[in-house]
């Protein structure tokens, strides 16, 4: 139980400091609480900056690409659209990592059980309790986490037919090939510390047959609106901030895995030398975004879920357990939980140790890194908590404003975060922001 103790005495300490900055090191170090008196605050006027109307148009702007399927035509106009979109926000150093991707055919093997089988479906499985309960534990879900309650059917739609929508039907008719990939980032050069930085990311790809609006126009609309916002002409920031949009993730988080492969090597490394410039700048944490808008409850027995957001929505920030970095992802985790707990008008965040199935896990031995979504991936999206997740319901007009405001306060959250871990704490270096 010693190491149990040792992590609540972490907890403790995260909870009486509050924040944390990176340290010359970039190990996180406690910082001085923000000043009070919101005019004074410049994490505040960062986040008043954040709208639910830009937010959206961000996000309508993708649907023009259907589900972005990565190797198609669609994916790549989508990319140089975000490209576009970067620089016109003022993230002018635009920027892109080039791989391969080139899977074996699939054997089609033997046809998958899915769930009908002679004789009709299987049972449902007894979930009774042993303390009396009618609905208990539900078996395990990826990432390590348990899954409780009743779960509902998950999987990947590839039925062009199941789009009951003609227009979007027609977007994404194109099936992917093999070759080349490209996705895109640019960088917030940081003022003091240019050669440390944070990554702040989403996949830009999708599939389903539909228009990828939460999954991950959600997150990918984010980081540009983040990219707008600190890219501001009055906006200093004392450390760089990177904005990338992975391509590739719904096959297996393989553009962040070209990402890391290219460029792991080069952190901190000036070039030319002399030139007080660096391609890569050293790492301080990794935050993905990942699925922000739906958090409308758990399935019912007969595996339908409310249309409607839940009272109880919530950002969930994970990070990962049995991670080399667990310990400062933690930390990291928590950051984020206080700055939600400042800065978000609508919804609350929880932190939870099972961060999985996205891009961060490809940083996650490497750095701190953590995963902001709308669910917890393992327990909740793994249980069929989201119908809208890879099939053809994620669509513009699935999503309400109560949905969008789920993803816009996860941008608060990682918005007002970022802010306070880049801006400088001390007088002289101070973000500059001039109403
Ligand atoms: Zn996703």
């Amino acid at each position: 139980m010693r190491k149990r103790t040792l992590f609540v005495a972490s907890l403790l300490t995260v909870g009486l400091t509050g924040a944390f900055v990176p340290g010359a090191s970039g190990a996180l170090t406690p910082a001085p609480a923000r000043a009070q008196g919101a005019q004074d605050d410049p994490t505040q006027t960062l986040v008043s900056r954040l709208t639910l109307d830009n937010y959206k148009t961000m996000l309508k702007g993708l649907t023009q690409f259907g589900d972005r399927r990565q190797g198609t035509q669609r994916n790549r106009d989508a990319v140089d659209w975000i490209e576009a979109q970067l620089q016109a926000v003022s993230c002018t150093n635009t920027e892109r990592i080039v791989y391969q991707y080139n899977p074996a055919p699939r054997n089609p093997g033997p046809v998958r059980n899915t769930g009908a089988r002679r004789g009709g479906p299987p049972p449902p499985p007894d979930l009774t309790t042993p303390t009396g309960g009618l609905v208990g534990r539900n078996g395990n879900g990826p990432g390590g986490s348990s899954v409780y309650g009743y779960r509902a059917r998950t999987g990947v739609n590839r039925d062009l037919d199941a789009q009951p929508d003609e227009r979007i039907r027609n977007l994404n008719r194109e099936e992917p090939v093999n070759g080349e990939r490209s996705e895109v980032y640019c960088t917030k050069i940081g003022t003091t510390r240019p050669n440390e930085m944070y990554i702040i990311g989403a996949h830009m790809d999708g599939h389903g047959v539909n228009e990828a609006v939460n999954d991950d126009g959600s997150g990918t609309a984010l980081v540009m609106e983040l990219a707008r916002i600190f890219n501001a002409p009055d906006v200093e920031t004392e450390v760089s901030i990177r904005f990338a949009l992975w391509n590739n993730e719904e096959t297996g988080t393989n553009g962040a895995d070209a990402y890391v492969a290219q460029r792991r090597d080069l952190q901190g490394v000036e070039s030319p030398a002399g030139s007080g410039r660096y391609p890569e700048p050293t790492w301080l944490g990794m935050i993905q975004h990942d699925m922000m808008m739906w958090d409308h409850g758990a399935p019912r027995q007969d595996g339908t879920v409310s249309r409607d957001q839940r009272p109880e929505a919530d950002v969930n920030i994970e990070f990962q357990s049995d991670s080399e970095m667990a310990e400062e992802s933690m930390k990291l985790a928590f950051v984020f939980k206080a700055a939600a707990d400042t800065y978000n008008t609508d919804y609350p965040a929880a932190v939870g140790p099972h961060m999985t199935n996205t891009d961060s896990r490809r940083f996650q031995d490497i750095v701190p890194s953590i995963s902001l979504r709308e669910n917890e991936r393992g327990a909740h999206t793994g249980g069929g908590w989201n119908p809208t997740w890879h099939t053809p319901l994620d669509v513009w007009t699935t999503f309400t404003d109560d949905d969008f405001r789920l993803g816009l306060n996860a941008a608060q959250t990682t918005l007002s975060a970022i802010s306070q871990l880049t801006i400088s704490h001390s007088e002289a270096l101070k973000l500059v922001v001039q109403e």
